[in-house]
């Protein structure tokens, strides 16, 4: 069955894209079938897969206003292993034309329908706000991850997301799961960091990733090259880390598969 999973944290700059990036790759180096879909009009996601954000003739404006289907929107990177639904400035005016349009909320979910059964995972990549787009991503979803820099304030945010996941599971989505926790950008010199990563642990027990990301300039520039860092320099701890998550999330997709 497809896996639905939205990378999301209204904080900004926590790691959500590299994240969405790089876990695509590396499932995808699993033999995993993975469509990784950009719902942030900053369309960095679709830049790190190599795609020119501007060059695009339909992105994932036109399929959330229901001006074009997921298969002419998809782009099948040549050597990178997986798809996108890319996504650049345009989206934003999504965010504004959704907000009196009928359905608003499951646009995203309609929208994938009909391509789910094409992939074993789906990552979307969410925007740093929890707006109609975020909205629309975690009703398509089946699970959330996500990702946090363990800093000072990093838990502030999390009570007003965990509050949206709530409503959301209270009325469009009532199967959707909490994935996981992941601590990235993580310093383990670093104290607080060290603080804060055992308190999310005291808090979320086992929803957190063992895995954590290191600070790793790998994964800074890989994006530039659009490339995830498993392709960019596969030997770097920031490629490595990534591989270890995905193992992780497959091996909890084993284990639930296994007790339900
Ligand atoms: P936004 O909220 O703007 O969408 P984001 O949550 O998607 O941001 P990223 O774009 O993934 O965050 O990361 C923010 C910046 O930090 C980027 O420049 C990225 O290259 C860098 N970065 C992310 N993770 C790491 C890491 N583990 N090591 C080093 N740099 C990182
Ligand atoms: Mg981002």
């Amino acid at each position: 069955m497809t896996r639905i999973i939205a990378v999301t944290n209204q904080k900004g700059g926590v790691g959500k894209t590299t994240t969405c990036v790089n876990l695509a790759a590396s499932l995808a180096a699993n033999r995993k079938r993975v469509l990784l879909v950009d719902l942030d009009p900053q369309g960095n996601a679709t830049v790190g897969a190599g795609i020119d954000k501007d060059a695009l003739t339909s992105t994932n404006y036109e399929l959330l206003m229901g001006e074009a289907e997921a298969p002419e929107v998809r782009v099948t990177l040549e050597d990178g292993g997986f798809d996108v639904l890319p996504a650049n400035g345009d989206l934003t005016a999504a965010e504004v034309a959704l907000l009196d349009s009928e359905a608003r909320e499951r646009r995203l979910a309609a929208a994938l329908e009909g391509v789910s059964a094409d992939y074993d995972h789906i990552i979307i990549d969410c925007p740093p706000s929890l707006n109609i787009l975020t909205v629309n991503a975690l009703v398509a979803a089946s699970c959330v991850l996500i990702p946090i820099q363990c800093e000072y304030y990093a838990l502030e945010g999390l009570t007003a997301l965990l509050n949206t996941i709530r409503r959301v599971q209270q009325t469009a989505n009532p199967a959707l799961e909490i994935e996981g926790l992941l601590r990235t950008m993580f310093d383990p010199r670093n104290n607080l960091a060290n603080q804060v990563g055992a308190q999310l642990i005291t808090h979320f027990n086992e929803q957190v990733y063992r895995t954590q990301i290191p600070r790793n300039v790998r994964l800074a520039e890989a994006p530039s090259h659009g490339r995830p860092a498993l392709q960019y320099d596969r030997a770097s701890r920031g490629a490595i880390a990534y591989m270890a998550l995905a193992s992780e999330l497959l091996r909890r997709e084993r284990r639930a598969a296994a007790s339900a």
